[in-house]
């Protein structure tokens, strides 16, 4: 079993209403071995909402307090990213997901980059907040491109 970005899957959460949708990835969840998750919504917000960015760091600085996420209003969102990373992972030890596909640059999802808080689409190397609770979970993540070319998927 798999944890999936939903976006990835077709599910309209991004923060304007729509999705990133993938067919190979439609193809996982066809053969019931993709857990759709969207953290920003597990952790309470609402789709649409503001779009959002980490703030002075990079995922694993929120989860430590050390940085923030912040909305494009300036609404401090630092606690509903938390509490979606921690729903994804309760929800990852339940099915017993070992491997996540997510979505790349997201604040939650992020695997290899994210922005960097300036709201100008400037990308910077990090992992969104969920991806980083994930790694330190143990479980193995990879960006929506980088899953196909893995050979430790069965
Ligand atoms: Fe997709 Fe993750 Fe953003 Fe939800 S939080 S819309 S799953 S990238």
């Amino acid at each position: 079993m798999y944890c999936v970005s939903a976006c990835l899957l077709g599910v309209k959460c991004k923060y304007d209403g729509g999705d990133n949708e993938l067919p190979q990835l439609k193809e996982l969840l066809a053969q019931g071995k993709a857990l759709p998750v969207c953290p920003e919504q597990l952790g309470g917000l609402t789709t649409p909402r503001d779009a959002a960015e980490i703030c002075g760091g990079s995922g694993g600085d929120v989860l430590l307090g050390q940085a923030r996420v912040l909305t494009r209003a300036g609404r401090d969102v630092t606690r509903e990213f938390i509490r979606g990373a921690q729903e994804v992972v309760r929800l990852c030890e339940i099915a017993g997901v070992s491997w996540a596909i997510l979505k790349e640059n997201s604040p939650s999802c992020g695997v290899s980059f994210i922005y960097d808080g300036s709201f100008q689409g400037r990308r910077i190397k990090g992992e969104g907040v969920t991806a980083a609770l994930l790694r330190q979970k143990g479980i193995r993540i990879y960006n929506e491109k980088s899953w196909e070319k893995s050979s430790v998927f069965p």
